[in-house]
């Protein structure tokens, strides 16, 4: 399948664009003319400092949307790389750069996939093919995908089934498919005590003593099991400071951050009351304010992941196992819109890493089967 457009070539020259997050310096216009070629409408729906590109083909459906982020992480001390992290060296087999593995090639392989069925008369597809591609998914992830969505329903766009290029393979290529996402929730919280010193004990009010069973208590308790898909939910301290530097000062206060990693299950509202619940239990004078959560997500259908499945098949010859494990992604944006949510990209070991890669064979194979994705989605829905 996958020769006469290489998609090497192309997440090659993404990667030597330093598009950290949430400048995209230029990389969505070589992707909006690369498309524009084969037939794709594109138009910009940028926010503030935040590029976003929806290229969109056809009307009928099916309705299938690619979704990917052109941002990438700052590549962090170049000197420890094996080769500079903008240089896109392809070195024994692999590309090498920031964003070789999250998430250029998979870009890439969208881009080539859809090339090899317009541009060379491939079958074609009938239905609607889109792609919407961010610079803020490393980042904060307002004005991105989710900004983009909000403007694209309001004039009744509509998703139906929706591949995110995010790198979830985990030891071979397609190993590992996800259908959903856990959410995420952090917060602040801050025990409040008297500022005293430490010989006079009852002329103060210690945070720390009144924190440590609190901190015993958050980390223990079960806040929910997991099932098959998802994993239990679980809370982590990640800081947690007090004191004024001297050794015979009581603080006046003390702060702690955690995050909850939770199923689609469990409400964000009711962890937070529980939370409130349990932490004014040990004290009266605590304050927590939480950041906005990230929403978990579950595409419940399994029609669309099972689609994607027998195109790993078809390509690899293996099967690929459903999962909903890591981070947050965009996926939950569009599944909120209703439509089906699948995952799959090249294998996530580097990722965020120095001499992060990507398999130059995964990247064509990648390319492959999401023609398949495409093809197969085709052959199910066929024109009345
Ligand atoms: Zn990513």
């Amino acid at each position: 399948m996958s020769d006469s457009f290489d998609t090497l070539a192309l997440a090659a020259q993404l990667v030597r664009v330093p598009s950290v997050t949430p400048d995209d310096r230029g990389c969505q216009a070589q992707l909006a003319a690369r498309l524009e070629r084969i037939g794709f409408k594109t138009e910009a729906l940028n926010c503030g400092a935040v590029s976003n590109l929806y290229a969109k083909r056809g009307r009928a459906a099916p309705h299938l949307t690619f979704v990917g982020h052109t941002d990438v992480v700052p590549p962090g001390d170049a000197d420890a790389w094996l080769y500079p992290p903008f240089s896109a060296t392809v070195a024994d087999g692999m590309l090498y750069g920031r964003g070789a593995a999250d998430m250029k090639g998979s870009i890439a392989a969208m881009v080539t996939a859809c090339e090899r069925l317009f541009a060379r008369g491939g079958a074609g597809f009938d239905g609607t093919l889109s792609m919407l591609i961010t610079s803020d998914e490393e980042g904060p992830a307002v004005a991105g995908t989710r900004h983009a969505l909000a403007e694209l329903t309001e004039r009744g766009e509509t998703f139906q089934y929706c591949l995110v290029g995010e790198p979830t393979s985990e030891k071979t290529l397609a190993d590992t498919i996800k259908v959903g996402r856990r959410g995420s929730l952090s917060a602040t919280l801050t025990v409040r005590g008297q500022q005293g010193h430490v010989a006079y004990p009852q002329l103060a009010d210690n945070p720390i003593h009144r924190a440590g069973p609190l901190v015993a208590h958050l980390a223990q308790y079960r806040w929910h099991d997991g099932d098959e898909l998802f994993p239990d939910t679980a809370l982590q301290i990640s800081n947690i400071h007090a004191g004024v530097g001297a050794d015979n000062v009581i603080p006046a206060e003390l702060k702690l951050n955690f995050n909850i990693r939770y199923s689609p299950a469990q409400r964000a509202e009711s962890l937070i009351h529980d939370i409130e619940t349990l932490c004014r239990a040990h004290t009266d004078n605590c304050v927590i304010e939480w950041q906005e959560p990230s929403h978990p997500y579950h595409s419940q259908n399994g029609h669309f992941a099972e689609l994607v499945g027998d195109a790993v098949y078809a390509e690899l010859g293996t099967r690929a196992r459903r999962s909903s494990s890591g981070g947050t992604s965009d996926g939950r944006f569009v599944a909120s819109t209703g439509a089906e949510v699948v995952e799959l990209g090249p294998l996530n070991a580097t990722i965020h890493q120095v001499n992060e890669c990507v398999s130059v064979r995964d990247l064509d194979r990648l390319s492959n089967i999401y023609q398949r994705v495409i093809e197969q989605l085709a052959a199910q829905h066929p024109l009345a």
